[in-house]
């Protein structure tokens, strides 16, 4: 057993969970004890500063200096409490993952005794430089520097002996560099908006904020077969093996028993996320083996996607002390499903009510009916935007493949809903209406709540899909970071709302009343976006030709649907409402299209290296065992014998023949190919390229591959198997 996958699978089987470890039960006790969160701070703070810092909190003001040295002073006093002996920045840049550096509390004075430190400015503002992480170009002139700033409104939080301090990350000309900056912009605009859209239903009304409930879907490999996989430790995603005899055919694993491995894992990373005040609430196991999901409760959208970043970072480390990887590319194994990030989206008021759930008078519910019309067409205008925003080279796999909302941005509202649009849309007249007509029409919205109770319909090929209370946004990818995805719908359905506000006002003035003009406008607006409402299925042909001949579009791969992100209308829609700058916004769709780029760079690499070290030189190794059975043969039969004896060997050694040169030119074809696409100066033509002319090598490729790894003798194979990657728990 010296081939090195036998290693790995003995290794595997020897992963086996100690005996079940006992975390406290009663999660209350110790839920957040990590996070400097409001008990914290009412602890830690003098009474009148803690009243202010809440104060600047809640109302997203300027924290005055001398607020900040007491808040300071209190983080330290508290995190060394829990004995943590380094603070550190902690933000979210645009490489997707989460950036830190840390500096110790400690700090010598002249005295030759030493101090711990940590005063308002280092709370404040620090400048971690960064220099290397992706800027699309912002940082190319010589005050290259980058500054984090904290963010107050997302709790500080201790892990490993680390107090970590969420912040933004911006260059020194102010340009932000990071997923934050944008984000807190686009929830102050969505407040602001809201809001006033609001006041004209609900004077108390005085706030409003975003929600954000994530569900998280990934996978689990053992350790030893993920390092005996080069694709996946250097890609997170298997380019080669063949499919398994059993697959998810059976929907065995779906909401199945959790194998005892994967609940250890999973308890574990539990208590470590509630430790830092992470609601995760939901466990289950997924549609394909060895796939999991995590949901939380919902949050306001800042505080849930840093708990999102978090968690990735928190089960990451657990995974490791299971002996396990875990997986959250998109697509880590063909032929069974992939992973997504469904985003749920809502808006809360400061008197407690979800802006999407209907109510229980027809008032109210005129509420909702204008938050839920002005949602549409909002998802309408900017489908495209939507679509750019969920765009990457792991979920180019994912979308339109069966299995996951298709590329086409649709919004499904269920039948019962769409009958109420229809009645609005028939129902309400261009003159004035009697008070009969408008009594009529007040009437059936006020049914809607248990319209919505009766007919809890879900469609699961639907990109964006009204459940009930929320929007679920279900096309993100699972390894993206949410704060795209949110940063476009705060900022369509902001906008949207702020014209229709516009539009509104104008009826009034000339004399319309409220109600009545609401109701036109909604009308309008169902007749203007009604194209993007789908109730079918997402997954078929027709809906295809369908989205066409509605002229939706239908972007299949990234550098397609980034082009959306510096049209005329992104640009307008963000540059107006001051969430990006022009330049901002053609930075990030250079980082993207880098990004695409380099990601087929190395899985092009990776492919044509495992093709060159480990596919053919086993199956030569193969080949000549059986030339030499061929030719011992030949030695000892009659040709009569020899005919019937050898025929299956010189088949196969034909096969492996054909197989091998095959692989052999389309490795080499795509490397010629990749030369072409490095020498483009241009990121987006580069990515273009290595979408069209490197990309479509791959599939070629492992055609040939996954061939001769049913053909070779299994002893032989070095790289675990499909069967052994996804079935061994
Ligand atoms: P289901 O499982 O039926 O889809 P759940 O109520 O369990 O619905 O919600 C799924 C996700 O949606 C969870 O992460 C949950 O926190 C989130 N969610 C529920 N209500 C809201 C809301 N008002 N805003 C944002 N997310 C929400
Ligand atoms: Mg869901």
């Amino acid at each position: 057993m010296s081939n090195r996958r036998f290693t790995a699978l003995k290794e595997a089987l020897s992963h086996r969970p100690e005996t079940s470890k006992e975390f406290p039960s009663k999660v209350s006790e110790y839920f957040g004890i990590n996070v400097f969160n409001d008990r914290a701070m009412r602890e830690y703070l003098p009474d009148d500063v803690y009243r202010s810092i809440t104060e600047n909190i809640e109302k997203s003001e300027k924290i005055d200096k001398k607020i900040a040295d007491q808040v300071a002073s209190a983080m330290r006093a508290w995190s060394i409490s829990k004995g943590a002996t380094h603070y550190t920045h902690w933000f979210l840049p645009l490489n997707g993952a989460t950036a830190e550096k840390h500096d110790a509390f400690f700090s010598p004075s002249t005295d030759n005794r030493s101090v711990e430190q940590f005063n308002g400015n280092n709370l404040v503002q620090q400048e971690p430089d960064a220099s290397s992480l992706p800027s699309g170009g912002l940082r190319n002139t010589f005050e290259a520097r980058g500054y984090s700033a904290w963010d107050p409104s997302s709790p500080a939080f201790i892990m490993d002996k680390t107090l970590c301090i969420p912040t933004i990350f911006v260059a020194y000309t102010g340009e932000a560099l990071d997923f934050k900056t944008p984000l807190l912009k686009t929830l102050s605009l969505i407040d602001k908006e809201a809001t006033e859209v609001c006041q004209l239903f609900d004077r108390s009304i005085t706030r409003v904020i975003a929600t954000l409930g994530w569900e998280q879907e990934y996978f689990l490999v053992d350790e030893a077969l993920y390092s005996a996989r080069p694709d996946l430790t250097m890609t997170g995603r298997t380019l080669l093996g063949h499919a398994p005899a059993k697959g998810q055919q059976l929907e065995d694993h779906y909401f199945g028993a959790i194998a005892p491995r994967a609940m250890e894992f999973m308890k574990e990373f539990e208590y470590e996320a509630w430790k830092l005040g992470i609601p995760v609430k939901t466990r289950h196991n997924e549609v394909a083996p060895n796939q999991f999901e995590l949901a939380p409760v919902y949050e306001e959208a800042n505080i849930a996607i840093d708990h999102n970043q978090l968690v990735m970072v928190v089960m990451e480390k657990v995974a490791r002390k299971h002996k396990f990887r875990i997986l959250f590319h998109e697509k880590p194994f063909a032929g069974v499903n992939g992973s997504g990030k469904h985003n749920n989206w809502s808006l809360a008021t400061n008197t407690g009510k979800n802006l999407l759930s209907p109510g229980h008078t027809p008032k109210t519910n005129l509420l909702f009916l204008t938050f839920f019309v002005n949602f549409i067409k909002a998802v309408h205008t900017h489908a495209d935007l939507l679509r750019a925003v969920i765009a990457s080279a792991g979920n180019d796999h994912r979308l339109g493949a069966n299995e996951a909302p298709p590329a086409i941005i649709s919004v499904f509202i269920g039948s019962q809903l769409t009958k109420v649009l229809d009645e609005i849309e028939k129902k309400v007249k261009d003159r004035k209406m009697t008070p009969e007509e408008k009594t009529e029409l007040k009437l059936n919205i006020g049914k809607i709540p248990q319209i919505i109770l009766d007919n809890t319909d879900r469609n699961r090929t639907s990109p964006m899909a009204f459940t009930g209370n929320k929007f679920e946004f279900r096309a993100v990818g699972s390894a993206a970071n949410c704060g795209p995805a949110m940063i476009a719908l705060n900022a369509i359905v902001a906008n949207q709302l702020k014209e229709f506000r516009g539009e509104l006002e104008k009826a009034m003035e000339k004399g319309e009343e409220k109600d009545e003009a609401i109701f036109k406008l909604l009308r309008t607006y169902i007749k203007q976006s009604k194209s993007i409402l789908f109730e079918g299925n997402g997954y078929s042909d027709e809906w295809v030709k369908e989205a066409q001949k509605r002229g939706l579009s239908n972007l299949k791969n990234t550098p397609e649907a980034l082009e959306a992100y510096v049209s005329e209308k992104t640009k307008k829609l963000f540059i107006e409402n001051n969430i990006f700058s022009e330049k901002e916004l053609e930075a990030r769709w250079e980082i993207r299209h880098e990004n695409y780029a380099k990601v087929i760079q190395i899985e092009s690499r990776v492919l044509g290296d495992l093709a060159g070290n480990h596919i053919i030189p086993t199956a030569i190794r193969y080949q000549k065992l059986l030339v030499d059975n061929v030719k011992g043969l030949k030695e000892i039969l009659s040709e009569e014998q020899f005919k019937q004896q050898a025929e299956l060997q010189i088949y196969i050694i034909g096969k492996i023949s054909e197989h091998i040169s095959a692989i052999r030119k389309d490795v080499k074809d795509m490397i010629e190919k990749r030369k072409e696409a490095n020498a483009i100066e241009e990121a987006h033509g580069r990515s273009v390229f290595y979408c069209n002319q490197v990309k479509p090598f791959f599939d070629d490729i492992r055609y040939h591959v996954d061939k001769v790894e049913i053909l070779v003798d299994d002893e032989m194979w070095t790289l675990p198997k499909y069967r052994e990657m996804l079935f061994i728990k």
